[in-house]
């Protein structure tokens, strides 16, 4: 048997399209253009890369972009100051400050200086706390994305055994959180989960959410399992460097029902989902019905 590859590729294309015709109904209809405001701080390569695909995705879906980039070594109340300017400003719609952020800045108190409403990283204490009382919230990205892609293969997800594996509050806890309110039955493992294996092996769904390359082998994986591997590894392979996930997609791809691969699975999801929130956000905040099927 051999797992039916889950295109993230192809599926966040499909997610993007559904924003860009959701944004410009919002354009006709009440004449407001959704707005993404980034903030960066330093110059990260890495992070630079992501900002500017932030970016730019979120003009090609015909919203406004904001950057607002500032040196290393800002200080925390600049940043703070410039939060206040944009939790302010009602052409912005959604915020996301790039973490991580230097180690002179509190990360928490930055998030959760962020308007909830406008939290398109779903990371502010008060989404964290609704998502986790089942609430209406902004949700984090990556766990959104993932949880598109079951519900897209799957339909109802109510009565399947999911496991987690991954306790982080940016992908594990939350993306927990989405399957149990989808009624999964929800196991979370962690670095001290006494059998990995073992675990792994009843679930309907695993989710690896780790940052250890290809630690999950395909003789851990039920037969017909879903399997999401959210991890991005790099790794020296014949003197080049390459992509792969926290699953052996080799091996768990002749024992799986599905599979994300790697790349081309959730990385592709994470942009797409922060676009849906920002729309989202921009219909919440101006009455206006949201698209359901881009929120959770
Ligand atoms: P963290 O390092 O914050 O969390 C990793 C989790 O994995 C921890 O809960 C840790 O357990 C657990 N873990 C570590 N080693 C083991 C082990 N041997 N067995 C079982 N569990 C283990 O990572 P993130 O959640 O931030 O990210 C996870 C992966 O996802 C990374 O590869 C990251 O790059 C990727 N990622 C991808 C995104 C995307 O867009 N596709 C977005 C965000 C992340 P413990 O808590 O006990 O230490």
């Amino acid at each position: 048997m051999s797992a039916r590859t889950i295109d993230g590729k192809a599926f966040a294309a499909t997610v993007r399209e559904k924003v860009s015709r959701h944004v410009a109904r919002i354009k006709s209809e009440v004449g407001l253009t959704p707005g993404l405001a980034v903030v960066l701080v330093g110059e990260d390569p890495a992070s630079q890369v992501y900002v500017r695909s932030k970016g730019r995705q979120t003009r090609e879906a015909g919203m406004n972009s904001f950057e607002h980039k500032l040196d290393a070594d800002a200080s925390e109340a600049a940043l703070l100051s410039i939060i206040e300017k944009l939790n302010n400003d009602p052409a912005v719609h959604g915020i996301l400050v790039q973490l991580p952020l230097p180690g002179h800045i509190n990360e928490d108190l930055v998030i959760n200086s962020i308007d909830p409403s406008k939290d398109v990283d779903g990371f502010h204490i008060s989404n964290v706390g609704l998502l986790g009382t089942g609430q209406k919230c902004m949700v984090p990205c990556t766990p959104l994305g993932c949880l598109m892609m079951l519900r897209d293969h799957h339909g109802s997800l109510s009565g399947l055994n999911a496991v987690v594996i991954g306790r982080s509050n940016i992908v594990g806890k939350p993306m927990a959180q989405l399957l149990l309110k989808d009624s999964c039955t929800v196991t979370i493992a962690h670095s001290r989960t006494g059998d990995l294996p073992d675990v792994v092996s009843d679930a309907d769904i695993v989710v690896a959410a780790v940052g250890r390359p290809q630690i999950v082998k395909g003789d851990w994986i039920g037969k017909g399992a879903t399997v999401i591997d959210v991890g991005i590894n790099r790794v020296e392979r014949n003197g080049k460097t390459a992509l792969v996930g926290d699953v052996d997609f080799e091996s768990a791809s002749k024992v799986a029902g599905a599979i994300t691969p790697v790349p081309g699975g959730v990385g592709p999801m994470t942009i797409a989902c922060l676009l849906a929130n920002t729309a989202t956000a921009c219909c919440r905040a101006n009455g206006i019905a949201e698209p359901e099927s881009l929120t959770a």
